[in-house]
């Protein structure tokens, strides 16, 4: 559990790392906004984040997210889903959220654009790419990217703004320094073949938001440094 002022304190300190990061790569600090990942950690704690100045947040677990949101649905905050999404959970969080960052397969898409559609809305969604090659990690891998990106693009349920990475976790934030970089062309690369803006890269955690950034992330998604550590498991 957080106060007011430790949260203040986090958030300034996460705030001025993303700055330095764009100073250095010659970027606008309006261009990266920061998503406040509160898995895991109760509402109060979301609380003392937003009376801290924070209002977008993230969320990674369905049954975990929504009777937070509903619990401070009194607040006016955003909420993004950033987790692995179930194609079954997939109506639950559909217009929800202002951004769904994990779309990472055409059958997962189908189910969020049907309940949409039922709906009558227009979800805005990133999908998840898988340039690390791990097998068990969410995300498409880098050949489905396309088909994928242009099965979204069909549905009109689904409005596509760009692409999400997690990258394999690696202690060394430089590690991941190519995937991000790779990760900023395939942006490119989808836009211009699908011929549509896709102006949001999500990617950058707590320990590497500086490389994501100087590699042209526009979302960054932290947790540890404005929450603190989350109970293992
Ligand atoms: C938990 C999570 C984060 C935040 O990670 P930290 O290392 O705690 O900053 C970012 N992105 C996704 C998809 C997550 O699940």
């Amino acid at each position: 559990m957080q106060d007011v002022t430790s949260a203040k304190n986090r958030l300034q300190a996460v705030r001025e790392r993303i700055e330095r990061a764009c100073a250095r790569s010659g970027r606008d600090p309006s261009s990266v906004t920061l998503v406040a990942v509160s898995k895991t950690h109760p509402a109060e704690a979301v609380a003392a984040m937003a009376q801290a100045g924070q209002t977008l947040f993230g969320e990674s677990y369905v049954q975990e997210a929504l009777p937070k949101l509903d619990a401070l649905a009194g607040l006016k905050l955003r909420w993004h889903f950033i987790g692995r999404l179930q194609k079954n959970k997939a109506k639950y969080v559909a217009g929800r959220f202002e951004l769904i960052h994990s779309v990472d397969s055409i059958e997962l898409a189908h189910m969020l654009h049907k309940k949409c559609d039922f709906l009558g809305i227009v979800q805005p969604v990133l999908v998840q790419v898988n340039l690390g090659c791990e097998s068990q990690k969410a995300g498409c891998s880098l050949d489905d990217t396309l088909p994928l990106a242009e099965a979204v693009a069909g549905m009109d349920g689904l409005a596509l703004k760009g692409v999400m990475l997690l990258p394999p976790w690696d202690e060394n934030p430089e590690a991941n320094r190519g995937l991000f970089a790779r990760a900023c062309e395939l942006r490119a690369e989808l836009s211009a073949r699908l011929g549509l803006p896709m102006p949001e890269l999500s990617m950058g955690m707590s320990h590497d938001l500086e490389q994501a950034v100087e590699e042209g992330a526009t979302l960054v998604r932290v947790g540890t440094d404005l929450f603190g550590a989350r109970e293992p498991g």
